[in-house]
């Protein structure tokens, strides 16, 4: 299946341009304090290490919106602003610099706020993302909905959208997050046909690294199925180093943008000959630094593992009295000892790559 992307308006954030099918973005966001330039930084750079092409910030009070100019000499990837309640903290931050504002215009405050910020960020020719949160929608739509159902989400960003774009302002990102995906996806649904603008998207509070990264899978990988998505989070609890490399697998699996090597192995069985796991781990490793989107198997053993890992460019599979094979689509091209093997791979993966 091949997907198609949502064709949407191009915005830029910082020098990165994003909707109109450009490549998706990986976002995520700092949890140190914001005031504290120092650990801000340090976590920012962390992050940009570990592929993150977007960050966004707390700015809970002045000083955090002061601290943006200072943040913004030390990195290199765009930073965002996210903003809530306080408009003023919003104009301060665009003064200092921010490359994107994430509010929510409902808890903003008065339309003249909401235009006060709006002039702000088109004076600095910065987007806004208008960011509705399950946990926080406005107490007219809960009512009128029951609760934080999928048409309430949708209708506080289409309300939110157009409160902007009453303002002259259309250099809009949406996002709309909850922790449910069923929930997600039915808010989507109703979205995607209905605004033009880019959309970031991410559960929120999704969790442990484990579960979280699981249940952002099933989200995230419905959306994007159905062509949905031009940045993406995968929020997850603790150090978010974490969510980078979960959130570059969900688009590499979904074939939306490779990053390196892909590393398939075998879950093994009966027939199994070697230590699967703990070679594909290693080899995980030893090909980190491969830029090439190659796929290599590590695989049980020599009767299924070719025919099994056809798919892979280059793949090890071992095989009875210690004498495994290394293979190239399927077919082999050499015959080693098991301790042979994974340095065989890894040099055969440099070649290719
Ligand atoms: Fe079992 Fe061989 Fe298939 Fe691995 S490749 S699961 S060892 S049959």
């Amino acid at each position: 299946m091949k997907i198609t992307r949502t064709q949407t308006k191009v915005i830029h954030i910082g020098g990165i341009p994003i909707g109109g099918g450009h490549p998706i973005v990986v976002q995520s966001m700092t949890s140190t304090d914001t005031r504290d330039i120092t650990a801000t930084v340090a976590q920012i750079h962390a992050l940009e290490q570990a592929g993150c092409e977007i960050i966004r910030v707390a700015v809970p009070d002045a000083e955090a919106a002061n601290a943006i100019r200072d943040i913004k000499k030390s990195i290199h990837i765009p930073l965002v602003a996210d903003i809530h309640f306080d408009h003023r903290l919003a104009i301060e931050a665009v003064k200092n610099g921010a490359d994107k504002l994430r509010i929510n215009p409902g808890n903003i405050g008065s339309d003249n706020r909401v235009r006060q910020v709006a002039e702000a960020a088109k004076a600095a020719e910065i987007p806004i993302r208008v960011g509705v949160n399950g946990g926080s929608l406005e107490k007219s739509l809960l009512q009128k909905y029951g609760g934080p159902t999928a048409e309430a989400l949708a209708e506080s960003a289409l309300k939110n959208v157009s409160q902007l774009e009453k303002h002259g302002f259309t250099n809009i990102v949406v996002s709309v997050k909850t922790s449910s995906v069923p929930l997600l996806i039915d808010a989507h649904r109703i979205l995607m046909e209905k605004i033009p603008y880019p959309l970031h998207i991410g559960l929120t509070e999704a969790g442990t690294p484990y579960k979280g990264a699981i249940r952002s899978a099933a989200g995230l990988g419905a959306l994007l199925s159905m062509g949905i998505g031009d940045t993406v989070r995968v929020s997850l609890s603790g150090d978010p180093t974490a969510e980078i490399p979960a959130a570059r697998e969900i688009l590499a699996a979904m074939g939306l943008r490779p990053y390196g090597p892909r590393v398939i192995a075998c879950p093994t069985c009966g027939r199994t000959t070697t230590d699967v796991a703990a070679i594909a781990a290693r080899v995980e490793a030893r090909v980190a630094h491969i830029k090439k989107p190659i796929t290599i198997a590590v695989m049980g053993c020599e009767v299924n593992g070719p025919g099994e890992a056809r798919e892979a460019d280059i793949g090890i599979a071992g095989g009875r009295n210690k004498v495994g094979l290394l293979f190239k689509k399927g077919e082999i091209v050499a015959k080693l000892s098991d301790s042979e093997l994974e340095d065989a791979l890894v040099a055969a993966c440099a070649e290719i790559s």
